[in-house]
């Protein structure tokens, strides 16, 4: 590994670093995030994760798969945050390696719960997150002074089920003026749906960002009223943004530039 004009901490056997890979592009990795898969004895990493990453595993490190298949949980939670009590407690430096970041709907809180709860050291080690590396890369700048001060990141999953952290969707309308939705397009048609009942406009504009970072990014804008219509070709994963700071892309796809 290349070294570095900084110190970096230990990764010591017997602790988990749980850390972001950023969002798609490899190069968007973190130095700590790298230096934790060099130094790694395992990985249990996540479907989000860009495969070529793991290249610069060491060759004698073990690989665990902890993602989704066909959309459907085949590890749960629960077993996850186990099997890294598990590697830790066999003395490994265990690194759990997520897309984006760990605590942005990543469920990094409770597997650092699972630790705690084992007495197992970890470090938490930041990725950039898609909803703010992903806009970057579409020239949608997240914040504008002309445009929005206040923005949202929420997910549309299980929107109309009613639980403790429900949206509600009229303070949500009312008070951000960019909406950054996670997991949101296969429910854009209820979710688009509430947001005009709850004030928004149907002119507003909505960018899709589809596999965002990644060689095959693709930036399709619509408006609010036509979201549903225009979601259905689009490649997961994916970020519904709100907001007219979404028409900066026009000018501002460096990409195409
Ligand atoms: N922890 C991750 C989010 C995991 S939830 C992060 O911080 O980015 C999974 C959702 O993230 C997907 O449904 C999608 O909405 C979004 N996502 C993750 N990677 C993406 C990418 N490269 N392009 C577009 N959306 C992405």
């Amino acid at each position: 590994m290349t070294d570095f004009p900084f110190k970096l901490p230990p990764f010591d056997p017997g602790t988990v670093w749980l850390a972001g890979a950023g969002p798609g592009d490899p190069g968007l990795i973190s130095v700590l995030a790298w230096h934790a898969l060099c130094n790694a004895d395992t990985i249990v990493y996540d479907a989000l994760v860009t495969k070529v990453i793991l290249k610069g595993a060491p060759n004698n490190a073990e690989l665990i798969y902890a993602g989704k298949r066909g959309g459907k949980p085949s590890h749960n939670q629960e077993d996850i945050s186990n099997r890294l009590v598990q590697l830790a407690g066999e003395g490994k430096r265990v690194l759990r390696l997520k897309g984006g970041d760990p605590f942005v709907f990543g469920r990094g809180g409770e597997e650092a719960q699972a630790l705690v709860r084992a007495k197992i050291p970890f470090r938490i080690v930041p990725g950039i997150s898609s909803g703010i590396g992903g806009l970057a890369y579409a020239g949608i700048p997240l914040t504008h002074r002309a445009t929005s001060r206040v923005v949202t990141f929420l997910t549309g999953h299980n929107a109309n089920t009613v639980t403790s952290t429900s949206v509600d969707w009229r303070a949500v309308a009312k008070g951000s003026q960019i909406l950054v939705f996670y997991m949101t397009l296969r429910n854009i048609a209820e979710i688009s749906k509430l947001l005009m009942n709850a004030g928004r406009s149907q002119k507003e504009p909505v960018a899709f960002v589809s596999r965002a970072t990644l060689p095959d990014q693709q930036v399709v804008i619509t408006t609010l009223q036509n979201a549903a219509r225009d979601s259905k070709e689009i490649p997961t994963p994916a970020l519904v943004v709100v907001g007219e700071t979404v028409n900066f892309c026009e000018e501002l796809d460096w990409l195409k530039l």
